[in-house]
């Protein structure tokens, strides 16, 4: 008999008994979603204040994108990339690159965000390689930082905690600091942080030996690993130019920040200081599929499949249905206006957030961008001081999230090194009534924690 208890049955059971049991107190069970909602199996619904993953952009159960995936399955399920070719592949990749602009012109898709991540990197060694530059294999990323979850891109990811246990199995890339604008790894100011760490990068390339360093890897706004941290623009003119001077490709992860900065991609905040390689997923699939892409120029692409071409897939790359079903998530993107829209009801949900800063004893910082955004707390605002460990200030605020009617994500980065906060990046579907809605819960919600604080004489 099937066993229709979720919690702990006999045999299978759902994902988080994979979990820490700390972690897991509380999940809801849901059952079902609705526009930005979700609904559990009490019948209690919850704004959904992270896209699930950071990814559901066009929230639940959009009829436009699931019948694109249904009509294409019914006339064309599957056929393998490496032995034909199909047009919903091209259709999408043409849409892809229509909205990234020149310079990527090219579009490999694969399943997820970390495959995307081992494909771009793959994909400019590969290049090197076959111009005759085999030293390049180190690559620089910033710390912390998230790039995926696989053995490789663990490697690449810039968590502290990562190297005990993985460390003996996966390849620790090189680390600098990231360019934290609330806690600056130089100076004081987020522009004397950006020049620090520009000036670490350069270094670091020098120690290495430029001919040894094949890429640097940033997200131009932080995800989860550093709460929507947008670097300095100081930074991105800085990295162009030190990647350039030493002939190192630039790779921006933009798995998160596509697609919700108000822009496509973050990139096309700075014109004049473009990566080599992007990167996305989660925006692109809405949800509705796995997939992930990377997008780099037809000069480089072109070039590379004359010499020895970039041989690489994994089954379900570029597969009909998750094209079909991308293709229909940018055309709902693109006639509904949710990109540009992104500016403002972002610039909304931000005056509301900054205002909950304003008089909540608990929240440090709000930043970000777009629909992109995050709250910082700490105990004491102005010495930044994070709460202690025993008191996990963001789970506690997700577990409160939960009573108020919000589905929110935390993280305490490091045991709490960088500080901890929940990032705030709704479905661009959310209407300007829901932004009012989602930032009077969470008035609530962080009203409720600072008395709680205050009664354990915490505060
Ligand atoms: N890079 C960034 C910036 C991410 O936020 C994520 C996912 N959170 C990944 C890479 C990995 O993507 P996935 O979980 O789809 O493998």
């Amino acid at each position: 008999m099937l066993s229709t208890d979720l919690k702990r049955p006999a045999r299978g059971g759902a994902q988080d008994l994979f979990y820490s049991q700390a972690n897991t107190k509380g999940l809801p069970t849901i059952v079902r979603g609705d526009g930005v909602y979700i609904f559990d199996d009490k019948g209690n619904r919850f704004l959904d204040v992270i896209s699930g993953a950071m990814a559901a952009s066009l929230g639940q159960g959009n009829e436009r994108v699931l019948k694109a995936m249904y009509d294409q399955g019914m006339k064309h399920t599957f056929s393998y990339v490496r032995v034909s070719r199909h047009l919903p592949n091209a259709v999408l990749t043409e849409k892809v690159a229509a909205l990234a602009g020149p310079g990527f012109e090219r579009v490999h898709l694969s399943s997820g965000g970390s495959e995307s991540v081992e494909m771009a990197i793959k994909f400019l060694r590969q290049y090197s390689y076959a111009k005759g530059d085999r030293s390049k294999t180190k690559v620089i990323t910033l710390m912390p930082s998230y790039h995926g979850g696989t053995l490789a891109t663990i490697g690449w990811t810039g968590d502290e905690d990562a190297a005990a246990v993985w460390g003996p199995m996966a390849v620790f890339g090189e680390k600098i600091p990231a360019p934290l604008s609330y806690r600056p790894p130089f100076g004081s100011t987020s522009e004397e942080g950006a020049l620090g760490v520009s000036a670490a990068l350069e270094a670091k390339i020098v120690e290495l030996g430029a001919e040894n360093v094949l890429a640097f890897m940033m997200e131009p706004i932080g995800g989860q690993s550093t709460g929507a941290n947008v670097p300095h623009p100081t930074f991105f003119s800085e990295v162009h130019r030190i990647c350039r001077k030493y002939g190192v490709f630039l790779v921006f992860d933009e798995i998160v920040s596509a697609c919700r900065s108000g822009k496509f991609l973050a990139a096309h905040h700075y014109p004049d200081f473009k990566p080599n390689v992007v990167i996305t997923a989660k925006g692109l699939g809405a949800t509705y599929t796995p997939i992930g892409a990377m997008m780099a120029s037809a000069e480089m692409v072109d070039e590379l499949a004359a010499l020895t071409g970039f041989n690489l897939s994994h089954t379900y790359n570029a597969n009909p249905i998750t094209c079909a079903g991308a293709a229909a998530v940018l055309d709902e993107m693109t006639e509904r206006n949710l990109i540009a829209n992104a500016s403002h009801l972002g610039a909304k949900l931000r005056a509301r957030l900054e205002s909950i800063k304003e008089n909540s004893p608990v929240v440090g910082d709000v930043r970000g961008q777009g629909l992109m955004l995050a709250i910082e707390y700490v105990r004491d605002k102005q010495t930044k001081e994070v709460f202690s460990e025993e008191i996990y200030a963001s789970d506690r605020i997700r577990q409160i999230g939960v009573d108020h009617g919000l589905m929110l994500y935390s993280r305490r980065q490091n045991g709490g090194r960088y500080g901890e906060w929940s990032v705030v990046c709704p479905p661009l579907i959310i209407t300007e009534q829901q932004i009012d809605d989602l930032a009077d819960r969470l008035e609530r919600t962080l009203e409720v924690f600072a008395d709680e604080m205050t009664r354990a004489g915490v505060l």
